[in-house]
């Protein structure tokens, strides 16, 4: 077989064979097919898509393309949950120390930014030494121990994952419904839960962004998770405004943990219990998604989340008194606001502009392997429906230099519309999927 004439077929829409999707993952996560082929393979399968045959081949043969874990010794029901990526989406720092906290063991392996989207990993490493490159056997251990991890993939758990996520940021190959499907599931395969809600999210600052798309997303992976006997919920929420206020690393890294002591904006704090609700149930710890959200809700009053959280970054070599005292970390030097220009109603506060403006601010990457400026970020101080007058803070913008400041406050200006008539508030799920 020759990974070109595998780039061919794809091009030409037709259906790859088992053996060719398999032939392409092993040898791209080997070294034998280079990023350049795979690049365009990516491509390929953008724009032609691919049949649900295809994208279940495609997420089993990058699960296996390292080790999948067999998690029975550890507990009976292991959980995890994914999201399909947003702005602000800090939900895994918050949802995964509350879960374990019920003492249901929360495996996870997360992702990097993607694009415009952030990820829980760069949010992780805003503390000093968190390592998220976890071997499967560290991973089996501290899941054992303290019944938490999030960690990365990594040359035992989906390589092809690891490599090909890095490669599709950065060539415009990330919002393709196989790829995105195959790349969550290869993850939550191979991590070795056996109950896992998605969180698939639709809006602008979604690679889905119609309702459609996001249910068809879930769908497929919902499929792919049931094949393999595994209990699926998938919720579709919305990302047309950033979930939260904080949007960058080190900030939401604050912001998580405000909430883990009661005092995140109230969407954020709300979608947590959602998705902790769903966890909880699906692992047995509750027998409804009420009980589940009001045993969420006492696991971070009585401070068992917070504690786990703290378990969980000593156990991944992080500085814990950085999370203990937020003031220490990492910091941007320019810390200003952006005031509201008029007065009248938000009708929209653009979660892809935002993301975007935080990507060029330094939070995320243009190239594969870029390093980023934990500090920097933006504070989004409206939402859609809120009343300002002019002069209002619309934007709090960190950043480490003034024309990267200057850039982003106008480029924020136009990612808010604001309306002289009242404006209905965005609803934070439009449905679920079992
Ligand atoms: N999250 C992932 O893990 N992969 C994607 O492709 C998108 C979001």
């Amino acid at each position: 077989m020759r990974a070109v004439d595998i780039i061919e077929k794809k091009r030409d829409g037709h259906e790859l064979a088992h053996e060719e999707i398999e032939f392409f993952v092993n040898g791209y996560t080997r070294g034998d097919i280079p990023d350049y082929q795979a690049a365009a393979w990516c491509m390929a399968v953008l724009l032609r898509g691919m049949t649900p045959r295809e994208t279940t081949d495609l997420a089993l043969a990058m699960a296996h393309s390292g080790k999948v874990l067999d998690l029975r010794d550890v507990a009976p029901l292991v959980v995890d949950k994914h999201s399909s990526g947003g702005v602000g989406d800090k939900v895994s720092l918050v949802v995964a120390p509350v879960v374990a906290a019920s003492g249901l063991p929360v495996g996870k392996m997360s992702g990097r930014g993607l694009a415009f989207s952030g990820g829980t990993l760069d949010k992780l490493e805003s503390i000093r030494g968190y390592r998220t490159d976890l071997s499967e056997a560290e991973f089996h251990a501290q899941l054992k121990r303290i019944g938490i991890v999030l960690t990365g993939q990594s040359v035992d758990l989906a390589p092809a994952d690891g490599k090909l996520y890095a490669l599709r940021d950065v060539t415009g190959t990330v919002p393709s419904l196989p790829l995105i499907a195959a790349s969550i599931m290869s993850k939550k395969i191979a991590g070795g839960a056996d109950a896992i809600v998605l969180d698939v999210k639709t809006g602008s600052g979604a690679f889905m962004k119609t309702e459609a798309d996001a249910r068809a997303l879930a769908g497929i992976m919902v499929d792919i998770g049931k094949m393999l006997d595994r209990r699926m919920v998938a919720l579709i929420s919305d990302m047309n405004q950033p979930l939260g206020r904080a949007v960058g690393n080190a900030l939401e890294l604050r912001e998580a943990i405000e909430t883990l002591h009661s005092h995140g904006p109230l969407d954020f704090t709300e979608h947590c219990l959602t998705v902790a609700a769903h966890m909880l149930r699906l692992g047995a710890k509750a027998t409804s998604v009420e009980q589940g959200r009001a045993l969420a809700e006492s696991l971070i009053r009585e401070g068992k989340a917070w504690q786990k959280f703290v378990a969980l970054v000593r156990a991944q070599g992080g500085d814990v008194s950085q999370v203990e005292q937020p003031d220490r970390l990492p910091r941007a030097s320019i810390v200003r606001d952006v005031p509201s220009p008029r007065g009248g109603a938000i009708a929209r506060v653009d979660a892809l502009e935002i993301g975007l403006t935080a990507v060029t601010l330094g939070a995320g990457r243009a190239k594969k392997g870029d390093p980023i400026d934990h500090a920097v970020g933006i504070e989004v101080e409206v939402k859609v429906g809120d009343r300002v007058e002019a002069g209002t803070p619309l934007f709090t913008i960190h950043a480490n230099d003034e024309r990267r400041w200057t850039e982003a406050a106008r480029r924020l200006l136009d990612a808010v519309s604001i309306s002289d008539t009242p404006v209905a508030r965005l609803p934070l799920f439009y449905g679920t999927i079992e």
